[in-house]
C-alpha cells in the first residue's frame, strides 16, 4: 500500500509540529483582528484560469481536474488560497463589508515534481487584507508573518525578502523597456520564457531556468522604471519595516509569478531548506476582483508553506503522561473511572488494555510515562492502587480516595 505520489501521511510528530504553526499563527493574528475561514477545496476552474492567468505554471500544468458524474472538467483542487478567498468574498456579497481579515488554512494541490519541500498535496496558511490600499496595510501583514517566524524562534533564520512592483503605468513602462531587451535573446530563452515573452514577459524574471537567470541578470531595473506614486508608496513600506526594527533586503528579480500583483511583493526564505527555500510569500494584489469581474478591492496578502516551516522546527515533545493498568479483565472499569476521575483532574492519564502487567509497564515505559497506576485484585480489595514512579522505581499504595490529591502533591 503505497501513498500516492507527492502526497504525505501526517504522522503526530510532524502533525505536532503543523500544529504548533497553526497555534501559534492563530494567536497572532486573532489580537490583530483577522478571523479564520475556509472555502472548499474544489472550485471551478475559472476561478484561477482567469486570475493567475494563463501563462501561470498554475495553470498551464499544475491543477488537477475533477471528473465528476456528470463528466465535466471544469471543477480543480484548489492550488492555491487567495483567489478561492476572493472569490467567496464575492459569492456572499461582501463586496461593501470592507475592510476584510482572513485567516485560512489547508491543502492546496499542484502536479509539480516531488522533492524536498515540494508535495503534490502540500499544506498552507494565509492572510487576507481585503480592502486596504494604504501602504500601512502592507506593512500589518508583512508584521503579522514576522510576529509568527518570532514566536516559532525562527526569526534568526529565515530573511526577509522584498521588492515593488510598482502601479499599473509603472509596470507598462518597464514591460516595454523589459521586452525590447529581452527580444535580443529570444531564441536562447527557455522554451517557457518564449511563450511568456509573448504574453507575459515580467514572468521571465522569475523563471528558474539557469539560461533565463543569465539573460535576466543584465536586464533593466524595475527600480528605474518606478514612477512616483509607485516610489512614495514603497517607501512607506520599508520606512515602516525600519520603524519595528524587521530586517530585509531588497531583491530586484522577486516578481512573484501572478498577473494580479503589484506594489508590494516580498518572500521569507531560508538557506536551510535547499532549493525550496521559499517557506511563506506574499504582496499585494489590488488587481485580483477587477479581474474575476468584481470591484476595485484593493487588497494584500499572504501564504505560507507549513511543510517546509515544519521541517525548521525541533521535534515536539508531548507532555508525560501517567498510564493505568488494570490486573484482570473485570477490573478494567474500575480502572477505567478512575481514569476519567483523573483526566477531569487534568491529569493525562494513557488507558493500557494490557493487563499482564510486565507488558503494561513496558509500553508505559516505551511511551515515557511518568507514573503507572496499577489496580490489581488486592488494591482493588481494599479500595487502593499502587502508584509506580518510573524514574526512580518508588512504589507506594495509595486510597483511591486520596489519588487526586497524591499526584497534584507530587506534580508540586
Ligand atoms: P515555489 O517558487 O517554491 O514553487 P511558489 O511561488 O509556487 O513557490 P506560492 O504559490 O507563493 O509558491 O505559495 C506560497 C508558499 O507555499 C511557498 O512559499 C511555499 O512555502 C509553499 N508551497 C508552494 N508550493 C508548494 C509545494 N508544491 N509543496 C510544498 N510547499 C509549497
Ligand atoms: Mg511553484
Amino acid at each position: 500500500m503505497q501513498p500516492v505520489r507527492g502526497t504525505h501521511d501526517l504522522l503526530p510528530p510532524e502533525f505536532r509540529k503543523h500544529s504548533r504553526i497553526l497555534n501559534v499563527a492563530r494567536g497572532e493574528i486573532e489580537r490583530a483582528g483577522f478571523e479564520e475561514m475556509a472555502t472548499p477545496l474544489m472550485e471551478f476552474r475559472s476561478v484561477f484560469d482567469r486570475t493567475l492567468g494563463d501563462t501561470s505554471d498554475i495553470v498551464t500544468k499544475e491543477m488537477y481536474e475533477i471528473h465528476d458524474r456528470m463528466g465535466e472538467g471544469n471543477i480543480v483542487l484548489r492550488p492555491e488560497g487567495t483567489a478561492g478567498a476572493a472569490r467567496a468574498v464575492m459569492s456572499n456579497g461582501l463586496t461593501q463589508s470592507l475592510p476584510l481579515k482572513y485567516f485560512y488554512q489547508g491543502s492546496m494541490f499542484r502536479y509539480e515534481r516531488p522533492q524536498k519541500g515540494r508535495l503534490r498535496q502540500f499544506h498552507q496558511m494565509g492572510v487576507e487584507l481585503m480592502g486596504v490600499k494604504d501602504p500601512r496595510g502592507d506593512l500589518e501583514v508583512i508584521l503579522l508573518a514576522w510576529n509568527i517566524f518570532n514566536a516559532l524562534g525562527l526569526e534568526s533564520r529565515v530573511q526577509l525578502e522584498i521588492n515593488t512592483l510598482g502601479d499599473v503605468e509603472s509596470r507598462n513602462a518597464y514591460r516595454s523597456r523589459l521586452l525590447e531587451y529581452l527580444s535580443d535573446f529570444q531564441n536562447e530563452l527557455s522554451q517557457d520564457s518564449q511563450i511568456r515573452l509573448q504574453k507575459n514577459p515580467l514572468r521571465i524574471l522569475d523563471s528558474k531556468d539557469p539560461q533565463d537567470k543569465e539573460i535576466t541578470k543584465n536586464a533593466p531595473k524595475f527600480s528605474e522604471h518606478l514612477n512616483n506614486l509607485s516610489k512614495e508608496f514603497f517607501g512607506r513600506v520599508l520606512e515602516g519595516l525600519e520603524a519595528f526594527q524587521v530586517p530585509f533586503t531588497r531583491n530586484e528579480n522577486l516578481v512573484r509569478g501572478l498577473d494580479y500583483y503589484c506594489h508590494t511583493a516580498f518572500e521569507f526564505t531560508t538557506t536551510e531548506l535547499g532549493s525550496q527555500g521559499t517557506v511563506l510569500a506574499g504582496g499585494r494584489y489590488d488587481g485580483l476582483f477587477p479581474m474575476m469581474g468584481g470591484p476595485l478591492i484593493p487588497s494584500v496578502g499572504w501564504a505560507g508553506g507549513l511543510d517546509r516551516i515544519a521541517m525548521m522546527l525541533e521535534d515536539i515533545l508531548m507532555p508525560r503522561p501517567y498510564v493505568m493498568i488494570a490486573g484482570s479483565d473485570p477490573l478494567m472499569a474500575s480502572a477505567l473511572k478512575l481514569a476519567d476521575l483523573l483526566r477531569h483532574e487534568g491529569f493525562i492519564v494513557d488507558m493500557s488494555y494490557q493487563t499482564q502487567i510486565g507488558k503494561a509497564l513496558k509500553y508505559a515505559n516505551k511511551i515515557s510515562a511518568l507514573g503507572a497506576l496499577i489496580l490489581g485484585e488486592d488494591e482493588s480489595q481494599s479500595g487502593v492502587i499502587t502508584f509506580k514512579n518510573l524514574d526512580s522505581g518508588d512504589q507506594s499504595t495509595v486510597p483511591q480516595g486520596e489519588l487526586v490529591t497524591y499526584l497534584k502533591e507530587m506534580k508540586r
